[in-house]
């Protein structure tokens, strides 16, 4: 079943402009709109399949911030670049917060919060999927939840992490708006999404890989976020690249093109892209937003 959204999640506008149709290359090879809303620009998968059908759409191997399968050439680098990725992310967090607890929303197998447990700070996790959130309960000691709600309600955080996780849930801001509440104040919220005003979106169009359809029911853009602080009166201090997330969205890009040497092809776009967002207000293939809670 699929559902169409009739009303923007974050500006509560109905009209709608249809923008692109994306397939979806990991699972269903099924096609999806993605339209923008005509008063925020928020784009939108719509229609999209219901809660109860989306689970679906995530069983794959491929699909491997939920797995440690997968042998191909980019798999590789991903894992590589993701341990490399874990560190630089460790220390983002020590940055704003020097201790106390940090909650991963979304946190798959739960390797951030298990490298952040390793350097002092107390974690929890938040993961939907039973298969993740087992191994995350093996590497965390049982600190992960199915839902929010099942944390302890006096339980309060100093900072939390989504690590390109607000672009698969239903509504944004509601899941912002709770999150909210269980931060301290003074606490850091860390948000990562792709970014739909990169140099990579506009190349690749609707075969960019990052828009990952329909498990991605948002495409953020810098505004969107700019929007989605203010409705959560969260102050956002600062935005920081994702550098390699333009090799690895470019590299699939190409693979999904059917283009031959996708490996070398996604690298140089990579490098074009970087270049780019340098010079054109920061626009990278992924950003995180830093928010803070005054
Ligand atoms: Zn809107």
């Amino acid at each position: 079943m699929y559902e169409k959204v009739d009303s923007c999640p974050i500006c509560s506008g109905q009209a709608f402009t249809n923008q692109l149709i994306c397939t979806d290359h990991t699972v269903s090879s099924e096609s999806f709109a993605i339209v923008e809303c005509d008063q925020c620009s928020l784009w939108i998968t719509s229609p999209r399949p219901t809660s109860d059908e989306i689970g679906r759409f995530y069983e794959s191997d491929a699909y491997i911030s939920h797995s440690n399968k997968g042998n191909n050439p980019i798999n590789i680098i991903y894992k590589l670049v993701r341990n490399y990725t874990m560190k630089k992310k460790t220390q983002l967090i020590k940055s704003y917060v020097s201790q106390g607890t940090v909650l991963d929303y979304g946190c798959g197998t739960g390797d951030f919060i298990a490298s952040c447990q390793a350097n002092g700070f107390t974690v929890v996790g938040v993961e939907p999927n039973e298969q993740a959130r087992t191994q995350a309960n093996l590497q965390t000691g049982n600190r992960v939840y199915q839902d929010l709600e099942s944390i302890d309600n006096k339980e309060k955080v100093d900072a939390i992490t989504l690590w390109h996780v607000l672009e698969h849930v239903p509504d944004p801001l509601v899941t912002l708006k709770s999150l909210k509440k269980k931060l301290n104040k003074g606490g850091h919220m860390i948000i990562a999404v792709p970014n739909r005003d990169s140099y990579d979106a506009s190349h690749y169009k609707e075969h960019w890989a990052a828009y990952d359809v329909p498990r991605h029911l948002f495409h953020f853009n810098p505004l969107n976020i700019k929007d989605l602080s203010k409705k959560t009166k969260l102050k956002q201090i600062d935005t920081i690249p994702q550098y390699f997330d333009a090799f690895y969205v470019s590299m699939l890009s190409e693979k999904y093109l059917g283009h031959s040497f996708s490996f070398i092809r996604g690298i140089l776009n990579g490098l074009t892209s970087n270049r780019w967002a340098n010079n054109n207000h920061n626009n990278y293939s992924s950003l995180i937003y830093v928010l803070r809670k005054t």
